[in-house]
Formats: C-alpha cells, sequence, structure tokens
C-alpha cells in the first residue's frame, strides 16, 4: 500500500476495546475512519484477557460443581479432565470473537489497516504492515488505544516458562503443580481460584495488607477467608523481592512481619499491574507528553499535541475493558463536537470473577467516611436470600453505603456468586443519585439475587424485611 491520498477524519490505532469501540462511533457519526491494529482485532481483552479468562473460571467453576454434585442429588462417581480442551474452549472463545470484532468493523464500514502504526512529527500515522514496509495515513484527528502489557518487579525477567503472565497462565501447556502468585489484584486472585480449582497447591503474595487492595476491606477480608477456605494459602503484607531459576523450578524469595522467607514451586505467575504500551509509537517525537509510563490526557482524552487523543489503557488506571470503550465513544464525540459530559469516574465497576465473585462502584465505606460523609451502612448477606438458598449460593453479601443525612447511595461492595452481575443496578441507581428509599421502592423480582440490594438498603435505615 502506498501513502493515502485520503484524509482520515480519524484515524485509530490499536483494535482493542477501546479502539475499536471508538471506531464504530465514530462511523456512526459519519466521520471517515481507518482502525491500525497489528495483532488480531480485539486487543487483549478478547484474544488474551477479559473473555479467555472468563471461559476458564466458568469451567473451574463447573469442575468444582461437578465435585460436589452430591449436594443436589446426583451420583456422578470420580470426576476428571482433559487439560488440552480445557485450555482449547478458551481459545475458541477468543478466537470465536475476534472474528465478530471483524464482522462489525465491516458492517459500520471502518477500513481496518494491518501493521503497526506510529505518529509522525507532522501528526500522520506511518504504518509499518512488515519489515521494511511502511506507507502514511493523512488524518484529521488520531486517537491512540494501544493499550498495555503486564509489567515486572526490578530484577525478575519474564521468560513465559517458569515465571509467567496472565498470557502464559490461560494458555499453559501443562498444569503446574505448585504455583506462586504475585500479587493478590485482579489477575492474581482470577488465577490463583482458576489453578486451585483443578488442583494445582497455589499461594498468593501480596505487597499490601489486604487481598484486592482496592476493595472494602470487609468485602476483601471475606475473599481471602474463602480463598483460604478452597485451601489456597494467602499471605499479604509481604513483598516479593527475588524470583530465582533453578533446576526446573523457581524459588521466590520475600519479605515480611516474619522476616525472610523463600519457597520453591514449579511456576511463578507474576501479577503486579501493567505499563503502558507506548514505545515505538513516535511520541516524543511529536511532542505528546507521557507521564509516569502513560500518555498524559485531559478530561477530553486530548493529549497536550492539537488533534491526537488516548484511551485505554495506555493513559493509566483502572485499566478495565468497559473505561476503555467508554473513552473511545468520549473521544469521538469530543472529537465530533459534541456537548457532552466528560466521563464520571466515581461510575466505574470494578469486578472480579473468581468464586465468590467480588464487584464494586462508587465509595466504600472507608472512602465515604474519609470524604467526610456521615455514612450508613446496610448489610444483605446471601445466607438470608430464598433464591441463594435454592441455588446453593448462600456464600457473601451485599453491603451498601450512603450519606444518612438524605439517603443518597454512595456505593456498593457485593461479594458472592453473581455480584459481577448484580453491580449494574448500582450502577444506574448512583448515576441517577437514586435513595435508599427509591431501592427499597423499586419492587425487585422474587425470588432473586437483587432481592439482596433491596434489603440492604432497608437494613441501612433499620427496614429491611427478612433479616
Ligand atoms: P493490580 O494492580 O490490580 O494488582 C497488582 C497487585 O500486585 C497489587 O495488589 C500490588 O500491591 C501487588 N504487588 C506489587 N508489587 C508486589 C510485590 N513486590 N510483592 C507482592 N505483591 C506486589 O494488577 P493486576 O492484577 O496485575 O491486573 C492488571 C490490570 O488488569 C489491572 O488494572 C486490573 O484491574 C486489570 N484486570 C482486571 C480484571 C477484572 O476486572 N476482572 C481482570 C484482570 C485484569
Amino acid at each position: 500500500m502506498q501513502d493515502t491520498d485520503k484524509t482520515y477524519d480519524i484515524v485509530v490505532v490499536g483494535g482493542g476495546p477501546g479502539g475499536y469501540t471508538a471506531a464504530i462511533r465514530a462511523r456512526q457519526l459519519g466521520l471517515s475512519t481507518a482502525l491500525v491494529e497489528e495483532e488480531k482485532l480485539g486487543g487483549v481483552c478478547l484474544n488474551w484477557g477479559c473473555i479467555p479468562t472468563k471461559a476458564l473460571l466458568k469451567q473451574a467453576e463447573l469442575y468444582r460443581a461437578i465435585q460436589n454434585a452430591d449436594e443436589f442429588g446426583f451420583e456422578v462417581g470420580s470426576v476428571s479432565y482433559n487439560w488440552d480442551k480445557v485450555i482449547g474452549r478458551s481459545r475458541d472463545v477468543a478466537q470465536r470473537l475476534a472474528g465478530g470484532v471483524e464482522y462489525l468493523m465491516g458492517k459500520n464500514g471502518v477500513e481496518v489497516v494491518p501493521g503497526r502504526g506510529r505518529i509522525t512529527p507532522a501528526r500522520q500515522v506511518e504504518v509499518q504492515p512488515g519489515p521494511g514496509d511502511s506507507f502514511r495515513l493523512m488524518a484529521k484527528h488520531i486517537i491512540l488505544a494501544t493499550g498495555s502489557r503486564p509489567r515486572s518487579l526490578p530484577g525478575i525477567e519474564l521468560d513465559g516458562e517458569k515465571i509467567i503472565t496472565s498470557k502464559e497462565a490461560m494458555s499453559n501447556r501443562c498444569r503446574p503443580d505448585s504455583l506462586i502468585v504475585v500479587g493478590a489484584g485482579a489477575i492474581g486472585v482470577e488465577f490463583a481460584y482458576f489453578y486451585n480449582a483443578f488442583g494445582t497447591r497455589v499461594k498468593v503474595l501480596e505487597a499490601l495488607p489486604q487481598v484486592l487492595p482496592r476493595e472494602d476491606e470487609e468485602v476483601a477480608g471475606l475473599l481471602a477467608e474463602s480463598l483460604k477456605a478452597q485451601g489456597i494459602e494467602v499471605e499479604t503484607g509481604v513483598r516479593v523481592e527475588a524470583v530465582e531459576k533453578a533446576a526446573g523450578q523457581v524459588t521466590v524469595r520475600y519479605k515480611g512481619e516474619a522476616g525472610h522467607q523463600q519457597e520453591t514451586v514449579d511456576q511463578v505467575l507474576m501479577a503486579v499491574g501493567v505499563e503502558g504500551r507506548i514505545d515505538g509509537l513516535g511520541l516524543e517525537a511529536a511532542g505528546v507528553r507521557t507521564r509516569r509510563g502513560f500518555v498524559d490526557v485531559d478530561e477530553r482524552l486530548a493529549t497536550n499535541v492539537k488533534g491526537i487523543y488516548a484511551i485505554g489503557d495506555m493513559v493509566g488506571a483502572p485499566q478495565l475493558a468497559h473505561v476503555a470503550a467508554a473513552e473511545g465513544v468520549a473521544a469521538v464525540e469530543f472529537i465530533a463536537g459534541h456537548q457532552r459530559a466528560p466521563i464520571d469516574r466515581g461510575l466505574i465497576p470494578q469486578c472480579i470473577y473468581c468464586q465468590p465473585q467480588v464487584a464494586s462502584l462508587g465509595l466504600n465505606e472507608a472512602a465515604a467516611r474519609e470524604a467526610g460523609h456521615d455514612v450508613k451502612v446496610g448489610r444483605f448477606p446471601f445466607q438470608a436470600s430464598g433464591k441463594a438458598q435454592a441455588t446453593g449460593d448462600t456464600e457473601g453479601l451485599v453491603k451498601l453505603v450512603f450519606d444518612a443525612r438524605y439517603g443518597e447511595l454512595l456505593g456498593a461492595s457485593i461479594i458472592g456468586s453473581e455480584a459481577t452481575e448484580l453491580i449494574a443496578e448500582i450502577g444506574l441507581a448512583r448515576k441517577l443519585e437514586a435513595t435508599y428509599e427509591e431501592l427499597l421502592d423499586t419492587m425487585h423480582a422474587h425470588p432473586t439475587l437483587s432481592e439482596a440490594v433491596m434489603e440492604a438498603a432497608g437494613a441501612a435505615f433499620g427496614q429491611a424485611l427478612n433479616i
């Protein structure tokens, strides 16, 4: 391909959930749009993140459910699994969905340009479809959406065999007998749950005082108890300092209140966060400002260089697919001159898909108190839910936080089997600035787990009916 004569309204670099969503929105608004992608469409989310891991987690759940089938009146005998097929199904799901994004691009008239994109100082996008080959796309506006990659700790080299990232963890050829997970964020606890369910001896090491450090302390505590009850060893307040390979195994050295400790295992999963994929993008030459490895943007997702925008993981935390997609839509609408509000960062749902699941939105109890609210807290344990009793999902609770004065909902933390679905109601309630009375007056179908939200709202103000 040669340099194009055509000037696109928008050229998007990166075809993950941020980039491809931006491209679709741009076409909906009648803007000519090219999308540059060097690998498969769908980015980490579809190919190596959200979707394939949810397939694996469902399989882990199912395996455990079959093992506990006698609770439901079934006699299934001994159960085994085929590891290749377990991994294979997850890869198939990812493949299918990446194909779906290709279809969406065609349907919406987005021109997909295969190759590696970088910006030039003249604010065009140079595309390298292969070594030694390149051409330029002219753009009125550029949206960068190149995502992130797992990071490691200083001096610890990820080798993809013994010291692995989430990518290898979801495509492991053999299941390790023993695994240390460094970091108890979303990736850490999800893979700890998955490997433990399939019989691996798992230990999680977390530097901060609780698992899921960004979550409500009480809920994180309940999750830690549950993971331990499932057989996972969890140590918090311990900092991993070194990981060394020897004789086909890996030794992890870490330090906590008990002093220096070490343990040798088959594999180590580094789940200590991500870094922006900003290298080789031509940012420096184009004068685009970065901060601590991420692109600096304002609330309109604009960089300091006119006409260049950035969205998704590459602009910093929280690195979540739904945030990237929302930013993609917002960036395009700002470019198109819409009078719209910036993204409300207080309305971002956080979802963790181990069992029990954890989901939250808005302020947790400690954050609400810190922000100066006079707080009322309502809890409803799933133990008291008829639906949960019937389905055997009695673990966990809904915890709602309100401002005492007007009863406005400030936030929620949920732990339980369908927490990640239940959080959607909280998002709408927060968006509409709902009070406890409105949650209480919203008729919830019986029997459903969602009744726990209504009951927790009542509990905060002494009006719960079933507890
Ligand atoms: P994270 O930032 O959520 O968690 C990393 C954890 O590692 C932190 O708790 C941190 O305290 C700990 N840590 C750092 N250094 C350590 C050390 N030396 N020793 C022990 N612990 C240490 O990152 P992640 O879990 O790797 O996930 C990466 C990104 O992907 C996050 O932004 C996450 O939100 C996102 N993600 C989300 C989901 C989901 O929403 N379900 C799933 C996977 C990934």
